[in-house]
């Protein structure tokens, strides 16, 4: 049997494990913090954003900014509900309720349209996702924002290289996160960072990562309130310097499997793939590959196509509002239908040409077999 493929894996060189191993060696007492802050530096240079604090993950970046924008019990938070758990647990956590909306055909993120007809007295912000490197309508959510007095956050743990019209993906909103697990484009095995242009949002997100202890209190060991701890470590931080200095190599080969799997699939007017409008570009985190209806395509033959071939292909998110804790709604048409005729495409930096035209060879027997029906 051929080479299994695998969907994702991260690029480490020596550079990461020198780094690592330098952090493991000297990194302590009072150089616990060394790789953080230069970590937090590089990242918010890469991004051109004022402020950066660097987490345990982005479920947490998420946590906290939401927690500082005033997010609680009673509130709403409109988001896509073509999204994974982790952009809605930090709201259910902290007492609020995930408002879920249909996506667009094209970028599979939020529809303004159906976002404003979501917003109630209750609504507190509206979460921009963008999904598997594809970016939100930012333009008409900041405007939707502007009008009903929302803030806009984004979720860029999918972005990382994406940009909006020559800003990056994240730094955009009220604040964005991102997520540095060992899936994603750049990885410190588990991590994440929240980033902000506002000084005041900035602080309040210090304070509740420090267990609730400001920068400014002169009184050891004293919170002023009940904060989190979502701290990333010394030595994730230095896999994460090492990541950084590598992030535009990163981006880039990401970016090429990406125009690989378009050139390859061309040809085949049932499939698309992750859109990139004239004005934007695509990080391409994750290509995905979403078949007509007409195809006959299912989720379940590409599933056991590809896993006859040993490649390892990934299911387009379900619908958050199909989860049994929450309540379904299947008025969110195309959430609930892309992902019965959708599949993620094996993007790791490491993979080759031939690797990718095996998942094309795939995907073309499994539109014939599915012509033939
Ligand atoms: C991966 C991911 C997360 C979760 O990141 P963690 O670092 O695992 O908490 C959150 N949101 C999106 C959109 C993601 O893809």
């Amino acid at each position: 049997m051929s080479a299994r493929i695998y969907y994702t894996k991260p690029s480490i060189t020596d550079l990461e494990i020198e780094y690592a191993n330098d952090a493991v060696r000297n990194g302590w007492g009072e150089r616990c913090y060394e790789y953080i802050v230069r970590f937090e530096e590089a990242f918010k240079k890469h991004l051109g954003v004022k402020y950066a604090i660097a987490t345990s993950s982005c479920t947490g970046a998420l946590h906290m900014g939401l927690a500082a924008l005033g997010v609680g019990p009673g509130d709403e938070v409109i988001l896509a509900d073509t999204n994974w758990i982790a952009s809605a647990a930090p709201i259910v956590h902290l007492g609020a309720k995930p408002v879920f909306v249909d996506v667009l055909a094209d970028s599979w993120c939020l529809d303004p349209v159906k976002v404003e007809a979501a917003i109630t007295s209750k609504t507190k912000a509206i979460l921009a996702v963008h999904i598997y490197g594809n970016l939100c309508d930012m333009d008409a959510l900041l405007a939707i924002g502007a009008k009903h007095g929302l803030s806009v956050v984004e979720d860029a743990a999918e972005a990382i290289g994406s940009q909006y019209k020559g800003k990056r993906a994240g730094s955009i909103g009220a604040f964005g996160s991102f997520s540095f697990h060992g899936t994603k484009t750049m990885t410190t095995g588990e991590g994440g960072m929240l980033v902000t242009n506002d000084e005041a949002l900035y602080e309040t997100v210090l304070t509740l990562s420090n267990h609730g202890r400001a920068r400014n209190q002169p009184t050891q060991f004293w919170p002023d309130l009940v904060g989190f701890k979502y701290k990333i470590s010394n030595v994730q931080a230095a896999i994460g310097c090492a990541q950084v200095e590598r992030l535009d190599e990163l981006i880039a080969r990401k970016r090429e499997i990406f125009a690989n799997y378009r050139r390859l699939l061309a040809h085949l007017s049932e499939v698309a793939v992750n859109p990139e409008a004239p004005d934007a570009v695509n990080g391409a985190w994750m290509p995905s590959a979403v078949f007509t209806a007409e195809s006959g395509v299912t989720r379940e033959r590409l599933q056991a196509a590809f896993a006859a071939e040993n490649i390892d292909a990934r299911v387009f998110f379900h619908p958050l509002s199909s989860l049994p804790m929450f309540d379904a709604h299947k008025q969110n048409h195309l959430a609930w239908d892309i992902p019965g005729r959708a599949i993620n495409l094996p993007s790791f930096h490491d993979m080759t040409l031939a690797d990718q035209e095996r998942v094309v060879g795939v995907i073309a027997k499994v539109l014939t077999a599915g012509r033939a029906t």
